[in-house]
């Protein structure tokens, strides 16, 4: 049986853009083995993925080196007969797990020059997601054949249920995600507005760094009270999910539910909701997409600018 070893992405939006990839490998290899390295908490998601064997949760941290443990952990890996390592974030360190594994092909891109520690290199390119890590499916310079496999997560009917009776919620409920671990500028600041607008219940979902963007929404918060695959759960047994680009609008994506997402200094053409029931919103300013944390113009147009009015609208376009 052939196996590959993935080193997964350190953020859960970019390790379910690269799940195309790991679908393009199942059709192009059959009877392939695909394990997965990832960080604790990029884990649960990719635990979800049908195209995924072993998943090796790693509690390294992130931008920390840890050589060290790297070094065991990849000594551990030795004898499990991977025939290729691919390496999906760009840093020197997430390219040395394969490396002291002994994994005789080591592919991914250039990144931080990782000459040697690598020995099937791409260059970097302008394709957007989930483009962008599907190519490692290829040769370098080789085009990847469209359409690409979508993401899709699994999720049990009798896990979502007892979910949603642990959290004591009602069959049908409106998910709404404040948060984007990346930065402000990609948090929509009217959310307790919509909250007030909708006639569903809402759930409040997000990491426990998203309590300040979660302050003022009606509804019951459970942010930062969810482990992720609590969360996942209560994504995939919402009636809409209503987001940021972020973590939870590409989970949302994967199951498939009816979601708007709204992008503020980010691209929907660079990292977009992969589903067909996906709604996106976006102002396409001038000065967007900056790419940044902050708004460096200081007016967040890009996001003030989308009013509530927008956003009920398309939710009634959506006809959930
Ligand atoms: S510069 Fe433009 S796109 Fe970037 S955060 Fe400010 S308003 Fe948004």
């Amino acid at each position: 049986m052939p196996r590959i070893l993935v080193v997964a992405p350190n953020w859960i939006g970019d390790a379910l853009m690269a799940q195309p990839l790991l679908g393009r490998l199942h059709e192009k290899i059959p009877d392939l083995q695909l394990d997965v390295v990832a960080p604790e908490w990029v884990a649960p998601v990719v635990r979800r993925m049908p195209e995924v064997g072993d998943v090796f949760a790693v509690p390294l941290r992130h931008g920390a080196l840890q050589l060290r443990e790297r070094w065991r952990f990849g000594r551990s890996l030795r004898g499990r007969g991977y025939r290729q390592a691919i390496v999906l974030p760009n840093t020197w360190k997430a390219a040395l797990v394969p490396f002291f594994a002994d994994i005789p092909l080591r592919s991914g891109y250039v990144g931080e020059s990782r000459y040697g520690l690598l020995n099937l290199l791409y260059k970097k390119d302008a394709a957007a997601m989930p483009l962008h890590y599907a190519r490692l499916s290829e040769p370098p310079g080789k085009q990847v054949k469209e359409p690409l496999p979508t993401p899709r997560l699994r999720a049990v009917p009798h896990e979502i249920e007892a979910t949603k009776r642990r959290f004591g919620l009602p069959a049908r409920y409106v998910a709404l995600c404040p948060g984007a671990e990346y930065g402000p500028a990609k948090r929509w600041p009217y959310f307790p507005e919509l909250s007030e607008r909708l006639p569903d219940p809402v759930v409040i979902l997000g990491s426990a760094n998203d309590v300040e963007a979660a302050a003022g929404i009606r509804g019951t918060n459970l942010v930062g009270k969810t482990t992720l695959d609590e969360a996942i759960n209560l994504l995939a047994g919402a009636a809409l999910v209503v987001s940021n680009d972020s973590g939870l609008m590409h989970i949302a994506a994967a199951l498939g539910r009816p979601q708007i997402a709204l992008f503020g200094s980010s691209s929907p053409l660079h990292t977009p909701p992969l589903s067909a029931a996906a709604r996106v919103l976006w102002l396409r300013l001038e000065c967007s997409p900056c790419f940044a944390r902050d708004c460096p113009l200081g007016h967040f147009r890009c996001m003030r600018e989308m009013t509530v009015e927008t956003v009920i609208k398309e939710i009634q376009n959506l006809g959930t």
